[in-house]
């Protein structure tokens, strides 16, 4: 590129800015447990006369030259706007992520960035993300984890993009405070046909739910992928499969078609038990499990649970501890015994602990929780769950 095309390139760069011509497209990201949309990614984009520019072509100049640092700054502004305005329009509450350069993560006023971006447009901090990549991390993991910190706390998420390109240093996985994984697209590409990158896909995976962190997959483009990537666990999609980035309207009429992602899971194999004699508590669990899309039926003593766990195939099984009749854990040593697939949990008070230690020790009971529990932690240990369940059922297929 020679200087004089560079410095024109450049000031028509300055000047979309100022002309408004840079547009954020949206690409929505799918749920693989409830087959529903459940966020999306901020994409910029330039519309210079009748063409759009990608990203590819315009963004290592801004890079270079230092404008990405007030183009970034208007897309975390501008996405901010946008959440505003859905959330005015009446939309349930969606994730918007917005991809942040390493020039921008490094200029010094990201935070105040975002935090006057949340203040001004009245948006919860927990809807936006910032997506930044590994080799930006790795720069200076010292004065990164400081800010990172910082930036967790304003109560936005985190995640790390491109996952597995770079240096994909463990150690610093486990002290950086993010929140996702996403899985660059180049392992999801091949991982239907190569055995390997399949292992690697499985492993980071595993990897990512040990460390509690979510698994997003990039680049999503066929029915095979989706289905492997729902088997081994990850969590959530992106690619043209589900959708291609694409203007608000579409994005809105997207979210609006309450379309979802092909194949969903059949109800029958996520199929929940609750047993309790509370209504109360029944109702809020059943609340909190709303949008996970499991099946649940619903028992109010260990009686009637014994009953449905022998018309219907049910995977996990979360009890009360105290009711009358039967015990949680004596109703679950039984549920061990007669149904050893299904996976057991207890929700038990704290002045329950010493039966309940017992059940734990027999193996009838897989996890407790005690009342009241965390909905973040127990949705994700419920998931957690089915997930042990799945893999416990296919190591031993011919248990009843
Ligand atoms: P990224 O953050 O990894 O974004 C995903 C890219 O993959 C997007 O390309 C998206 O269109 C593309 N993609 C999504 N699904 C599929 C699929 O199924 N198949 C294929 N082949 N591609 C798919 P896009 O929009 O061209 O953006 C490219 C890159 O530009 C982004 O990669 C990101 O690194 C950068 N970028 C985009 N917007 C911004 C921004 O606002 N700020 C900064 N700093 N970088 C941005
Ligand atoms: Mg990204
Ligand atoms: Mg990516």
């Amino acid at each position: 590129m020679s200087v004089l095309f560079r410095l024109e390139q450049e000031s028509a760069l300055r000047h979309a800015l100022e002309r408004d011509e840079l547009e954020l497209y949206f690409q929505a990201q799918g749920d693989l447990h409830n087959g529903r949309v459940s966020g999306a990614e901020a994409l910029l984009r330039w519309r210079r006369g009748d063409t759009v520019v990608p990203p590819s072509e315009f963004i290592p100049l801004a890079e270079k030259s230092g404008l990405i640092v007030p183009i970034g700054a208007w897309v975390i502004d501008t996405a901010c706007a946008h959440l505003r305005a859905w959330a005015d329009q009446g939309l349930a509450e969606t994730r918007l992520a917005v991809n942040v350069s390493a020039r921008q993560f490094f200029a010094g006023d990201l935070e105040s960035v975002v935090s006057e971006a949340l203040a001004r447009h009245g948006v919860k901090p927990s809807c936006l993300e910032l997506e930044l990549t590994e080799s930006l991390l790795m720069h200076d993991p010292e004065a990164t984890t400081a800010l990172l910190h910082r930036l967790k706390d304003l109560g936005v998420s985190l995640s790390l993009d491109d996952f597995g390109t770079g240096y994909s240093c463990f150690a610093y996985l486990s002290r950086f405070p993010i929140d996702t994984l996403k899985i660059d697209q180049s392992f999801v590409r091949d991982m239907v046909t190569q055995a390997n990158t399949a292992s690697i896909v499985a492993a980071i995976i595993g990897l990512a739910h040990r460390l509690n962190l979510h698994v997003v997959a990039e680049g999503v483009e066929n029915e095979a992928q989706l289905a492997y990537l729902r088997r081994l666990g990850c969590d959530e999609i992106q690619g043209y499969l589900f959708s291609r980035p694409v203007p608000e309207a579409d994005y809105l009429a997207l979210l609006a078609s309450d379309t979802t992602l092909p194949g969903a899971p059949q109800t029958a194999a996520h199929t929940l038990l609750l047993v309790d004699d509370e209504p109360g508590i029944l109702s809020a669990l059943r609340r909190m499990l709303r949008q996970e899309g499991y099946r649940i039926l619903i028992a109010n003593n260990a009686l009637e649970g014994l009953e449905l766990l022998a018309r219907e195939a049910v995977q996990v099984v979360i009890s009360d501890q105290r009711m009358p009749g039967l015990s949680g854990s004596e109703f679950l040593a039984r549920v061990k015994d007669m149904h050893p697939d299904c996976l057991r949990i207890i929700l038990s008070g704290q002045a329950d602990m010493a039966s309940v230690l017992d059940a734990i020790n027999n193996g009838a009971v897989y996890k407790f929780f005690t009342k009241p529990w965390d909905d973040a932690q127990l949705r994700e240990r419920i998931r957690e769950a089915f997930r042990v369940q799945a893999a416990l059922a296919l190591a031993n297929p011919l248990q009843p």
